[in-house]
């Protein structure tokens, strides 16, 4: 039996330091290598070794010099990675988006499309994903980028090995659609990934929203269904299989209208957009859910109105919204809960039922301090999301080649 280091323990804390290095230049850029040595507790020689790997990999590059308050002008240093990109995208019941980030999550692309998501069988959606993923990775590589990775974010439960157990907006049954993306691509260099739509949502949160240092926040998708993407403690919980964070499938009225997942009661199926929209809009009802979006700036328009109807269909999404965010907050006693997707835009007229709901049924004062905001991203956050996850992986250390 060996004992000591191993030679893989070098190159494990070579990845564990360059990861350091890239993370402090993330939040801190631009610094010069001695900052990074103070700041980092690395040794200057070890972070000269380090920024000239990052900088052959074009992760980093040079930009002029500073007048220091002590000592020698040095030599300031910026996050590069113009030559990647990170592409990210979210399929949902009525649309898909796809975004694609430079290193230094500079947005290069944001496209949306609308997608007949419940009426396509899994054959046909897994190629519209592929399509669209192929013309953004097509459009990046036309600039001289390389891809880095690819994710997926869909509105269901996705196990680790990018296999969709079930999705019911979609109508999806174990659909393994990494398998079918990457066949579709023509097995691409670059890693596809597979995750719950509002996991990605609150990565994205956490990384560009307006809570970013906030250790316990929870993201909640406002599309047909309602997932939340959970941190707590800083930490994603994705639960013993990947499958945590079912909001939407939380009973709140056992006598309730029967839910996309066949149950009944069900969150989403009293506060989700469409249950909203039948609500609000029953002339509407007839038509497909590919049509959400008109749908939803209608209630806006009603809502700004006055149309009392509307008003009242809100504020009660606004109380069962409420109801199930407190189940939460009683559980996991979050900082912040933020409403993404088109609750963004019901936000005001949503907002000041469920918080009223939330204080009625927390147990703890003052509803725990948890606050309940509108996201500040655009709707397609888990397309953000999924590609803030591949700029994690460089992260944390898995650098591109040279
Ligand atoms: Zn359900």
């Amino acid at each position: 039996m060996q004992s000591g280091p191993q030679p893989a323990d070098f190159a494990d804390v070579r990845a564990t330091n360059l990861a350091v290095v890239l993370r402090h230049l993330r939040m801190n850029a631009p610094c010069s290598r001695a900052d990074i040595a103070a700041a980092t507790g690395l040794n200057k020689a070890t972070v000269s070794s380090l920024v000239a790997d990052l900088i052959d990999r074009r992760l980093v590059r040079e930009t002029g010099m500073t007048e220091r308050r002590i000592g020698r002008p040095a030599t300031m240093l910026v996050l590069d990675g113009s030559p990647y990109a990170a592409i990210g995208m979210e399929v949902n019941a009525d649309y898909m988006t796809v975004v694609a980030v430079d290193l230094a999550g500079r947005k290069l692309l944001s496209w949306r499309r609308a997608f007949a998501g419940s009426s396509a069988n899994p054959g046909q959606a897994a190629a519209s994903i592929a399509a669209l993923a192929k013309r953004a990775v097509g459009k990046v590589e036309k600039e001289g980028r390389r891809t880095l990775g690819l994710t997926v974010g869909v509105p269901g439960l996705v196990g680790g090995d990018g296999i969709v157990r079930l999705a019911p907006n979609l109508r999806w049954h174990d659909v393994d659609l990494r398998s079918a993306l990457r066949k579709a691509l023509g097995e691409p260099p670059y890693p596809i990934e597979v995750e719950n739509d509002a996991n990605l949502a609150v990565l994205a949160e956490q990384r560009y929203g307006g809570f970013a240092e906030t250790a316990n926040l929870i993201y909640l998708t406002g599309e047909i269904g309602i997932g939340a993407g959970i941190i707590s403690e800083g930490r994603l919980m994705r639960g013993e299989r990947g499958f945590a964070g079912e909001f939407g499938h939380l009973l709140v009225d056992p006598s309730g209208p029967v839910c996309g997942c066949g149950r009944r009661g069900c969150l989403e199926a009293l506060a989700g957009v469409g249950a909203l929209v039948a609500r609000t809009l029953p002339d509407a009802a007839t038509s497909s859910p590919t049509e959400l979006e008109p749908e939803v700036e209608e209630v806006v328009r009603r809502a700004k109105a006055g149309d009392p109807k509307v008003l009242d269909a809100l504020a009660e999404t606004g109380k069962h919204l409420g109801h199930g965010v407190a189940t939460v907050a009683n559980l996991l006693n979050p900082d912040v809960v933020v409403l993404g997707g088109y609750f963004v835009q019901l936000a005001p007229w949503l907002i000041p039922a469920a918080e009223a709901e939330l204080r009625a049924r927390s147990i703890a004062p003052e509803a725990g301090g948890t606050r309940l905001v509108a996201s500040t991203l655009e709707l397609g956050a888990a397309a953000t999301g999924g590609a803030a996850r591949v700029l994690d992986t460089i992260d944390s250390g898995r650098l591109p080649t040279p």
